[in-house]
């Protein structure tokens, strides 16, 4: 970020601008909304301008800025429309203290006006540093498109209202209140008898929020995908939005978790490699207690909660607490990582059944059917496979496995940085973390990146 978003505080601070054509207009038409006193500096100043000073609107002196004219103001817009003229005035200014903007001139600015958005008191600033003001445009259409004209007359009663609100409890309570009022009952009020309507039904809405019963604790599974935060679910999506608390793993990327409730509280449950950082119970303790203190609990998983993310004993230590819950599916790793590879998990005359192993469990390596797998057309998804890449080649090949099986390994499967390593069972690195394979990464057995695929039949037709 190279320019940070504030709000800043103008009532009845003074801004001053120069000049008195038609980027001045512009930008006064912006600063009318204000509560600043405004003052123009324009020699030739249009008409407009005249008829506002006319109205008391704005300061206008007809002529040009001097050192001292920009004291006490907070900001100063140069829009004389002159390169010479701009950087004058605007030293002036900053000499006098202002924060300056050239109009239409990002490098020498020291702040940038922002796209806005305007429901007063609801205001939503859109910026693009500069680099794409046809979507900050599209963006504010789209909000302006979105967002009912009544919302600043609602918030506008809203804010007078909140000294009452603050009578129920802090948290869910008093969210679920405003949450009615903005969304639900306030919009019907305005729609059928104006402001008024709202306000008379305002204390009706209090007492039925205050007398609701409680409610109780709960706990949502939720998958989380592999990475990308467009391949959450809307479930997903709508429980984060909910949620209290939020206990992730380590799999669940920032972006993801910026989605969730701003006041909800974040707690990192990672387990990494082999050890947990957290054991097991240590976890179901966290969940089930926060839950019991009426919390809405997500525990929120990389991937798809019910594919070895040890969820059934989670929902055994919930159940047991009597605490209810449920599960929203997720994308699960080999989704995404047959997904990059333009391929698909079965296909009819290749493998009607594929495989979910993992590489390793509590035990160490894990053992399966090696004999099975090995049979030509096999697919197989192993997770959690880095270490133990040595062991699953070791074990195939003894059971008979073709050498030359491909072998694809997606790192970071659906991010920025995904990364995808075409191989052959018998060239598969032995132990993948070693091979600068950092990121979590999924093991395709049987599943050749389609691309190379069509590079290897070329390749072989040369040959023959
Ligand atoms: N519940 C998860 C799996 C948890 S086990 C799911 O459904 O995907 C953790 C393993 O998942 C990792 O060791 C890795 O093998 C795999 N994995 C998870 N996210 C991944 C990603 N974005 N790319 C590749 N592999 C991933």
């Amino acid at each position: 970020m190279k320019h940070f978003p504030v709000f800043l505080a103008v009532e009845g601070r003074r801004i001053v601008l120069s000049g008195g054509g038609d980027a001045a207009l512009a930008k006064l038409r912006l600063l009318l909304k204000t509560e600043a006193h405004l003052t123009v500096f324009a020699p030739a100043p249009a008409a407009e301008m005249i008829g506002w000073a006319a109205e008391g609107r704005l300061t206008l002196h007809r002529r040009a800025m001097e050192p001292g004219d920009a004291l006490c103001a907070v900001l100063f817009y140069a829009a004389n429309e002159n390169d010479i003229e701009d950087a004058r005035t605007s030293a002036i200014a900053r000499a006098d203290g202002a924060l300056t903007n050239i109009v239409d001139n990002l490098t020498d600015s020291q702040f940038i006006t922002p796209a806005i958005v305007d429901r007063d008191p609801v205001t939503v600033a859109i910026g693009t540093e500069g680099a794409a003001p046809v979507l900050a445009r599209a963006i504010k259409a789209d909000l302006e498109a979105r967002l009912p004209v009544v919302l600043g007359p609602l918030a506008r009663i809203g804010k007078a209202f909140r000294k009452m609100a603050d009578i129920l409890p802090m948290g869910r309570v008093r969210r679920d209140f405003w949450a009615d009022y903005y969304f639900n009952a306030g919009p019907r009020a305005m729609e059928h008898g104006g402001e008024t309507a709202v306000q008379a039904m305002l204390d009706g809405l209090l007492h039925r929020h205050r007398t609701a019963p409680k409610r109780p604790g709960h706990v949502a599974f939720v998958g989380a995908g592999p990475g990308d935060p467009e391949l959450l679910t809307l479930k997903a999506r709508k429980a984060l939005d909910e949620a209290d608390v939020v206990i992730h793993d380590r799999l669940v990327t920032p972006e993801i978790l910026e989605l969730a409730r701003r006041e909800a509280t974040l707690i990192d449950a990672g387990k990494e490699g082999f050890g947990p950082a957290m054991t097991q119970d240590e976890i179901n303790r966290l969940i089930t207690d926060h839950a019991r203190q009426g919390a809405q609990v997500v525990r929120l998983k990389g991937g798809d909660p019910t594919v070895f993310g040890r969820l059934d004993e989670e929902i055994e230590a919930v159940a047991a607490a009597g605490i209810g819950w449920h599960i929203v599916p997720g994308i699960t790793a080999a989704s995404a990582s047959v997904a990059a590879i333009g391929q698909s998990l079965t296909r009819r005359t290749r493998n009607g059944s594929v495989r979910f192993l993992t590489g390793h469990d509590m035990a160490g390596f894990a053992d399966h059917d090696w004999r099975g797998l090995a049979r030509p057309g096999e697919v197989a998804a192993i997770y959690m496979g880095k270490k133990s890449a040595r062991f699953i080649q070791g074990r195939l090949l003894m059971h008979g496995a073709d050498r030359t099986t491909p072998v694809t390994v997606i790192e970071n499967a659906s991010r920025p940085d995904q990364r995808i390593l075409s191989t052959t069972l018998d060239q598969l690195p032995q132990d993948l973390s070693e091979a600068a394979i950092s990121g979590p990464a999924l093991t395709l057995y049987g599943l050749a990146a389609r691309a190379a695929q069509a590079e290897i039949s070329a390749l072989e037709q040369e040959l023959a």
